[in-house]
């Protein structure tokens, strides 16, 4: 199958788009060898394009990001989408506001999804960005709707643009994929450093008023053209 050619002008940017942003995956150090995976609509249409399965980060171009529809089905002959598109597809199905979608298995992150536990919002910066603390999902074996169901059951409703799967890794959401990725290295940023925080001492959840205030302000006066400098 071949897609609409009334939707190749978009497709071939959001192709070159997803290409680029995995290479940030590898730059924040969020990623090792194959895993990690990053995932997004294509604007006007049903389609998403998602990372190639098993393809080295070195090796991605954007001509081998593969096409899907929103059941994770490739539109077009060419390299098989990585493992992980259903979970992607079923967040695409269920929370249309989503533009994108990352997942990563970055360090210590992954090390509060092993002991499933959320991490607290200690830090202005975590206020801003996640707006609560960062929640952790179900349990959930790859293949199926189970993951995508995790995720979407703890973030639809949610302030937070990340989900920690229990014992598995972080999903990130976002309403295009420079927004996921940006989630994605932050939550990766206060995992660390919330737990160096803890190594020394108890750490303290930010009082609710303070999230709400830090949380509205980044999020809707200083806006998403603010960097991270606060
Ligand atoms: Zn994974």
């Amino acid at each position: 199958m071949t897609a609409p050619t009334t939707h190749s002008a978009a497709l071939e940017r959001t192709r070159a788009e997803v290409c680029a942003l995995h290479a940030e995956l590898v730059r924040w150090n969020l990623v090792t060898w194959t895993s990690g995976n990053i995932s997004a609509r294509v604007p006007g249409t049903d389609l998403v394009v998602i990372k190639p399965s098993g393809v080295t980060y070195e090796d991605l171009t954007p001509s081998s990001m593969v096409a899907c529809d929103l059941d994770g089905r490739p539109v077009e002959s060419g390299g098989t989408p990585s493992s992980d598109t259903d979970a992607h597809a079923y967040v695409y199905r269920h929370m249309p506001e989503v533009g994108a979608v990352v997942h990563t298995h970055s360090t210590y992150a992954t090390a509060w999804a092993a002991r499933g536990e959320p991490i607290p919002c200690a830090i202005t910066a975590m206020a801003d960005e996640f707006g609560a603390d960062i929640p952790v999902g179900p349990f959930a074996l790859i293949g199926g709707d189970d993951i995508g169901r995790g995720i979407v059951a703890t973030l639809d409703g949610h302030r937070s643009p990340a989900v920690l799967m229990a014992n598995h890794g972080v999903f990130t959401v976002g309403k295009d994929a420079k927004s996921a990725v940006k989630a994605a290295v932050m939550c990766e940023d206060v995992a660390r450093t919330v737990h160096l925080a803890r190594e020394h001492g108890p750490v303290e959840r930010l009082a609710q008023e303070h999230i709400d205030a830090l949380y509205d302000r980044y999020q809707n006066v200083y806006g998403q053209r603010a960097g991270n400098d606060s």
